[in-house]
């Protein structure tokens, strides 16, 4: 059992006025334990360049092919479980019970792209939606269709919070967090009154659950949730909830490592289970450290962090290894016992290619957990891991058409494997699972609010891109700037200051990212005599003024990377990455009669960038001549064969991952064996 406190309706008193920091993707404005804080959804537009190009394809086709999907009951039931749930239309509910917190996702990303847009069809699309969800809502607050519409029907099949499968608070999630956007997004609170109402039932129910029933939580987004909505409505009463949630994690007699609940949240210091609940948990937690300081979340946040990224993520960023793992670490009562743990996290260094599950939603959680551990310290390692997961293994999860949705991410196709695994291997435009495609709409809306932080001492550049920044910073100094490069194929960046609103010694902290060995800053046209050293911020701290100009050149030479040899499926071989982007090779590219299996890459290939287009998207490939290893006999059924030392040039050619499986079905492959 758990005090929450007194529930007050604390957001009635909560200002019209917001500042720039309160209308961000997260509102950190309040937290006293983030360093950076985020800049306002509308600060940041696209002008020219990578995401530009893809922020156009995103706002139209993304958003509103996406809603042709979830509004047709012949493919997706999303949309009429809440009709029906409303007493708008008749029926059953149809589909996985995470379908409305997908929906809400969906959702989520439209009013990112509103934020940028301000395109009525999307207002009066969502005014449309949101009365809908409201009639579906129960006087009490709670709202989940499945029980709605078996409370309508009579049929009482379902009833609220009876198991954990049900998603519930994963769903309760996803509304909070959509309804602080869209209520950021459209200074409208009709979605954030019906969150409250959920937000305040989820508060009641855990004063008066049974203990077992209090711990019934898989796939944690209400941690995150939680705590926005305390941020958006200031209410102490959803933050003490979000700190009870944790308490009560490791509590339930029957915990798994597959939920992250087997022990005490406190005395978990690796990753494990399932990817997208650990990473969505990951967080959650840090969301809770932002607001109370405690130490040991932070302290076991960090070690976390450290061992998904020197022992069990992919080179893409992606996490969950395997499709179904094991923990060999037992249960508190039966230590002996082997737990099944579905798209796992692997073991230390177990990294498959072909068989790699990485789910989008993990990759994404992947960068919400980086994200918010950037916000925490300011340290350049976290946000290495959002640029890397972004780039590769979440821009991998949606054709370049923004049309078509991978679920898991493999690093290597080959059409010989011999069975089936259990996602499509090609993008497809529904998923049974459509947990991923929604969680990457709302995802790719809203990169532009990933490219920069601020804080008391100035303006923190993460990503870069073309675009125009237009802020206020926490003391009132008005900012506009703007950013013209083609990074992520150009490592030039350059940033003009349009306004500065009063003279004043302020900060730039430019991002030297750790793939970066040679960078050069200069101000006005001189160098800046400042250490600029990989895997750390610049800071130019100086009385900026309208007009200062700032070059920043990272190198963006071609690098094989090679892995730790005790990740068994790479030994002697490579990956090639240029700037941020991971490289892979396709057989639609192969010269005819060889295949990607037979290519080895001298360690000293030169690789020269390359413009062309794949699927009508701009792209930089990277072109060279490699060996080929072997000769062209078809293994057939044979597991071994002796070797022919054959070797003979041809050229080949090398695409960024995100962009594979753009055009037809082939093979494709991340690692390739080398020669030295
Ligand atoms: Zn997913």
């Amino acid at each position: 059992m758990m005090k929450t406190g007194k529930i007050v309706c604390f957001f009635l008193l909560f200002p019209l006025l917001l500042t720039a920091q309160e209308k961000g993707l997260m509102n950190t404005s309040h937290s006293n334990h983030v360093k950076l804080k985020n800049v306002a959804m509308t600060d940041v537009r696209w002008t020219k360049g990578f995401w530009a190009e893809r922020f156009e394809v995103y706002k139209d086709t993304l958003i509103l092919s996406m809603w042709k999907t979830l509004n047709d009951p012949e493919i997706s039931h999303s949309f009429r479980n809440f009709e029906i749930a409303a007493g708008e239309k008749e029926g059953a509910h149809s589909g996985p019970p995470f379908h409305d917190g997908d929906f809400y996702k969906w959702f989520e990303g439209m009013a990112s792209v509103y934020a940028m847009t301000n395109d009525p069809k999307l207002d009066s699309l969502m005014d449309r939606i949101i009365r809908t969800i409201g009639k579906a809502q129960r006087a009490d607050g709670y709202i989940h269709t499945p029980v709605i519409i078996e409370d309508r029907n009579q049929t009482n099949e379902e009833t609220a919070f009876s198991d954990r499968l049900n998603f519930e608070t994963y769903n309760l999630g996803h509304l909070m967090t959509a309804a602080c956007v869209h209520y950021r997004a459209t200074g409208k609170r009709t979605l954030l009154d019906i969150a409250v109402k959920a937000t305040d039932f989820l508060c009641r129910f855990y004063e008066t659950a049974s203990a077992e029933l209090a711990r019934n939580a898989i796939c944690p987004s209400h941690y995150m949730g939680v705590v926005e909505m305390y941020r958006t409505t200031r209410n102490p009463a959803y933050l003490n909830l979000a700190k009870n949630l944790i308490d009560i994690r490791g509590m339930v007699e029957n915990g798994t490592d597959d939920n992250q609940d087997r022990i005490p949240f406190r005395e978990q210091t690796t990753a494990m289970g399932h990817a997208v609940r650990a990473n969505y948990l990951y967080a959650g937690v840090a969301d809770v450290y932002a607001e109370t300081g405690e130490q040991k979340l932070k302290e076991n946040l960090e070690l976390i962090q450290q061992d998904i990224v020197n022992r069990k993520m992919y080179i893409t960023g992606g996490c969950g290894a395997l499709y179904d793992g094991v923990s060999p670490d037992g249960t508190c009562y039966e230590p002996d016992s082997i737990q099944k743990i579905h798209q796992a996290y692997g073991r230390a260094y177990q990294l498959p290619n072909i068989t790699a599950h990485n789910e989008t939603c993990a990759n994404i959680g992947n960068l919400l957990f980086n994200w918010r551990m950037l916000q925490l310290t300011g340290e350049e390692k976290y946000a290495e891991i959002v640029e890397t997961a972004l780039y590769n293994s979440i821009l991998s999860g949606v054709s370049l058409d923004g049309k078509k949705f991978f679920y898991t991410n493999p690093l290597r196709i080959s059409k010989d494997f011999p069975y089936v695994l259990r996602w499509p291997k090609e993008r497809t435009s529904y998923i049974s699972c459509f947990c991923c495609p929604p969680n990457t709409v709302r995802t790719l809306c809203e990169v532009q609010n990933y490219c920069y932080s601020v804080s008391d001492s100035g303006i923190w550049f993460h990503l870069y891109g073309g675009n125009e920044l237009n802020t206020t910073l926490p003391d009132g100094l008005k900012i506009r700037l703007t950013q013209t490069s083609d990074y992520p194929w150009d490592g030039r960046i350059a940033i003009k200051l349009d306004e500065v609103s009063k003279e004043k010694d302020f900060s730039l902290y430019f991002r030297i990212p750790a793939w970066c060995s040679d960078a050069q800053l200069k101000v006005n046209g001189k160098p800046v005599n400042i250490s600029l050293k990989s895997g750390s911020y610049a800071e130019i701290n100086r009385k900026w003024a309208k007009g200062d100009i700032i070059v920043l050149n990272l190198d963006m030479e071609t690098q094989l990377i090679e892995s730790n040899p005790l990740v068994e499926e790479t030994r002697n071989q490579v990956v090639v990455k240029r700037g941020p982007l991971v490289y892979c090779m396709e057989s639609v590219d192969m010269e005819s009669g060889h295949t990607i299996d037979a290519i080895m890459l001298p360690a000293n290939i030169q690789l020269t960038p390359q413009k062309m287009e794949i699927a009508d998207s701009p792209v930089v490939c990277l072109e060279g001549k490699a060996n080929v290893i072997s000769d062209n006999t078809s293994w057939g059924n044979t597991l071994y064969r002796p070797m022919k030392n054959e070797k003979q040039t041809i050229s080949i050619r090398l695409i960024p991952y995100y962009a594979w499986g753009n055009r037809g079905k082939g093979e494709m492959t991340v690692w390739m064996p080398v020669s030295r």
